[in-house]
């Protein structure tokens, strides 16, 4: 089995209940960037997709980072005179600021203030906040919990280490007929949040389950990583094998209503970002962002050692909607069918990947004759029948050793699908034949 036959046989409402309950499952851990949620999420992905699971101890180095201490926390709190919870880690993991170190006191609201943080706008969303590489501590809460909140007495807790341990990461590796790899990245270190990121990570993980069943070209390499530590750290300890990557694509925020967003590599020509571009183009309506050196992994694959042909697929970007990094981007802001269109467009993107070859016209002096072959209306129905006559004639045209299927789709504006199988029936007849390249 092909990707495009995979792809062809997609049910998508199959598929969107299947990518929309990973999301479920997975929502209620508290992950972050090193820890047991990050291997817990890990865990239930393995039974999706050929997982392995790496541990990389804190204190090791990477380029100009060092991966953390290992944060974990079993529960916070802040009680009132009452001994009433009013914020409570076991109703949402978003109240407790992301690495906040232990803490146990009683204090006032007036010495609590400047460790709790709200979104005056929003006021019943709960913000989420992170301190990774500062010490300190926090609780995030509805501005609306905080009005209610009387001068008094308060007792705080965080119940949470901040040790030596590790950094974990997985990584699926499926190997294809080319050492050539083409790299799948999304970010696994965020807690309740749906669109960002468990969406991009159920997407990679249906994506590895679907990959590891076919036939493959290239070989895959699939990574489930903490942003930006994780990222750099896998770089750090791959570097050797880094120059097969031809071609990669960040996973994120793909389950929202939005269209789908596509940002260049920094390369801005790889092949990667024209054949996203070319996919999305056919889907309709989309966005295409140039290369900026901010966002999610995406930066430190294109960074400039390493300059990888990296892009980033998602719908509405990170930022531009008023959900992101909030308690509002919950199980209701990703759908089924949204998370199923987007894993078909990634499975289209690497359709082209895959499928994508150059050939040499075997008659290149005037057309052939098509009729007298039986070519004419010998695909599909009549309906289709002046696409793949138009996509055969692209193809005896640019069929020179030069331009590739992608090429040819490109300038011809049909679907790379449909170039790919007429390029299949003209080699069929004699007409083309694959060059090297
Ligand atoms: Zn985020």
């Amino acid at each position: 089995m092909t990707i495009g036959e995979v792809r062809s046989s997609l049910e998508g409402e199959t598929l969107g209940r299947q990518l929309y309950d990973c999301v479920a499952d997975l929502y209620p851990i508290c992950r972050s960037i090193t820890g047991d949620g990050v291997r817990e999420t890990l865990r239930r992905l393995q039974r999706l997709t050929p997982l392995t699971v790496h541990e990389v101890p804190s204190g090791a180095e990477a380029f100009d980072w060092t991966v953390p201490r290992e944060w974990n926390v079993r529960d916070a709190y802040v009680k009132n005179s009452q001994g009433e919870r009013v914020v409570d880690f076991r109703r949402s993991n978003l109240h407790v600021v992301n690495y906040s170190v232990p803490v146990r006191r009683r204090m006032s609201l007036a010495e609590l203030r400047p460790h709790l943080f709200t979104l005056p706008d929003k006021a019943d969303w709960i913000p989420y906040r992170t301190s990774y590489y500062a010490e300190s501590w926090g609780f995030c809460l509805s501005q609306r919990q905080l009005d209610s909140l009387p001068d008094g007495e308060y007792e705080v807790c965080i119940d949470s280490s901040l040790a030596p341990g590790s950094l974990t990461y997985g990584e699926c590796y499926l190997p294809g007929e080319l050492t050539d790899e083409i790299l799948i990245s999304c970010h696994v270190c965020h807690p309740s949040l749906a669109n960002d990121n468990l969406s991009g990570v159920a997407i990679a993980a249906y994506l590895g389950q679907a990959l590891s069943r076919i036939s493959r070209r290239h070989s895959f390499r699939l990574l489930f990583i903490p942003g930006t530590i994780g990222s750099i750290t896998w770089l750090s300890r791959n570097e050797p094998m880094i120059p097969r990557i031809r071609h990669g694509l960040v996973l994120a925020c793909l389950g929202d209503g939005g269209r789908f967003t596509y940002k260049k590599s920094r390369r801005g020509d790889a092949v990667i970002d024209r054949a996203a571009q070319h996919v999305l183009r056919q889907l309709g309506d989309h966005e295409v962002q140039e290369f900026s050196p901010y966002g999610y992994d995406e930066r430190q694959f294109c960074s400039p050692g390493f300059n990888l042909p990296v892009g980033r697929l998602s719908r509405t970007p990170h930022g531009r909607f008023a959900e992101y990094h909030t308690s509002a981007d919950d199980l209701d802001f990703v759908h089924p069918s949204q998370l199923a269109d987007s894993f078909a467009a990634c499975l289209a993107i690497l359709e082209v990947l895959e499928g994508d070859r150059t050939y040499m016209s075997q008659n290149p002096k005037g057309e052939p004759q098509l009729g007298k072959r039986g070519l004419y209306h010998a695909i599909g129905g009549l309906a289709q029948a002046s696409a793949n006559e138009m996509a055969m004639l692209w193809l005896l045209n640019l069929s020179d050793g030069e331009h590739s299927l992608l090429d040819t789709a490109e300038r011809s504006g049909c679907d790379f699908a449909i170039i790919r199988n007429a390029a299949a029936i003209l080699c069929d007849f004699g007409l083309l034949k694959e060059v090297s390249m």
